[in-house]
């Protein structure tokens, strides 16, 4: 008899996504054959830019001749790509990391649920509230949490809610935790966190001893020139942050899968015998044992985005993006509804005005106005009374969407 991880029992009865489909397809179902419009997932509708299809084109005829073909590559990635990052995203904002302090994943998806694998399964665990699920999920299944209480909030994490007074900006806990996540630009509040707020952060977490996991998979979305776009951008950072990046939004590697996580070798955890030991070397062992390199295709991919011709494709499909939000913020706020994100950020986060929960608005917003959101509950606890719109879609359905919901709600 295979005995199981019971610590699965313990998660919510469904993930977000999967009630949402059920919903909307118990919604079809009873009507069929209307035209919905779909702007509840975060993925990305634009095509790859050509000059990142081309280097993946070239990549795989490289790999049909003897002399060029790749095996297994550095796992951690290849110095190409790890260079092309270190300057691009890094040494140009005054940030100083060496290329083996990056690891090249298949996207952040999996770094951020694996990352807590670094930490003992007593650590206590503060995240946000309301965050992409994923932090809470795997540290359930990790057996960290304890079980789901009545209030929807499990039992030993430390929930760090985010609201309208604060901007919907995390602020440190008062207790004692050994590790929290934060993401900024922030899915799904939209919410970015400025310089003040970041160095709160770090100087609590040096303090403190806490490590930061920083979730930067939507840097590219910010505008404002104030803003900081890493975590490393603070003094101090160097000690206790972990910073996870992604090109599944930033250039349309949803599918195609590239990511990457930054770990300073100052980052240190401690034995139960108070022994430190950097998180770096730890997360290098775990990658050998674990994983074995992003394909070389993609790298050479990720690594085009980088180019001039990259840098200029991939900013005009970010802009595309940006103006969707831009458009779903006006008219939202013309017809009364209080708004917020959607400025430095692709995610729109909205009050549910006159709805008894989350869940109620998503199926008015679905019958009456054939729109798929995502309900702000399915992001936490504190997400109730709330509704994400996601800013990518084509222009006209978001456009139909908007003139859909003026009709019902406005
Ligand atoms: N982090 C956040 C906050 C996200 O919203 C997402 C995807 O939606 C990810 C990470 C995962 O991105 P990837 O496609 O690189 O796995």
């Amino acid at each position: 008899m295979a005995l199981i991880n019971e610590n699965f029992y313990k998660l919510r009865s469904s993930y977000l996504f999967p009630e949402v489909r059920r919903r909307v397809a118990h919604f079809t179902d009873q009507r069929p054959g209307l035209n919905i419009t779909n702007l509840g997932m975060g993925d990305v509708v634009l095509p790859l830019a050509s000059t990142v299809t081309a280097a993946m084109k070239a990549a795989v005829e490289e790999l049909e001749s003897p002399d060029t073909f790749k095996g297994y590559g550095p796992v951690q990635g290849y110095d190409f790509l790890r260079n092309a990052i270190l300057e691009q995203d890094y040494a140009s904002r005054g940030v100083q990391l060496s290329p083996d302090e990056i690891f090249i994943s298949e996207g952040s998806k999996s770094d951020c649920g694996n990352l807590q694998e670094l930490f003992s399964v007593d650590a206590r665990v503060a995240i946000a509230d309301p965050v992409y699920p994923v932090y809470v999920d795997s540290n359930v299944m990790a057996g960290r949490t304890g079980v789901l209480r009545a209030d929807r909030r499990y039992e030993r994490l430390v929930y760090l809610p985010c609201r309208e007074e604060t901007g919907f900006v995390p602020e440190p806990p008062s207790e004692t935790v050994d590790f929290v996540y934060l993401c900024s630009p922030n899915n799904p509040t939209g919410a970015v966190m400025n310089r003040q707020q970041l160095t709160d952060w770090v100087r609590w977490a040096q303090r403190t001893h806490a490590i930061l996991l920083f979730d930067a998979a939507y840097e590219a979305f910010i505008g404002d020139a104030d803003l900081p776009h890493s975590i490393y951008e603070i003094d101090g950072a160097r000690v206790c942050a972990i910073e996870m990046r992604s090109f599944s939004k930033s250039a349309g590697f949803t599918g195609v899968r590239c990511g990457f996580t930054v770990i300073p070798k100052d980052v240190m955890g401690y034995g139960s015998d108070g022994k430190g030991t950097s998180l770096h070397s730890l997360w290098s062992r775990r990658y050998a044992t674990k994983y074995n390199g992003t394909s070389y295709i993609v790298q050479r991919g990720a690594a085009a985005v980088y180019t001039p011709a990259g840098r200029k494709e991939t900013s005009v499909q970010v802009a595309f993006y940006m103006d969707n939000a831009r458009i779903m913020r006006q008219k939202l706020l013309q017809m009364g509804f209080q708004v917020w994100g959607g400025e430095n950020a692709p995610y729109v986060w909205m009050a549910t005005k006159g709805s008894k929960s989350s869940w109620d608005f998503f199926d008015r917003m679905l019958a009456e106005a054939l729109v798929i959101g995502t309900p702000g509950i399915g992001f936490g606890p504190s997400g109730e009374g709330y509704y994400r719109l996601s800013a990518f879609s084509m222009r006209e359905g978001l456009e139909d969407a908007l003139i859909r919901i003026e009709r019902a709600f406005g």
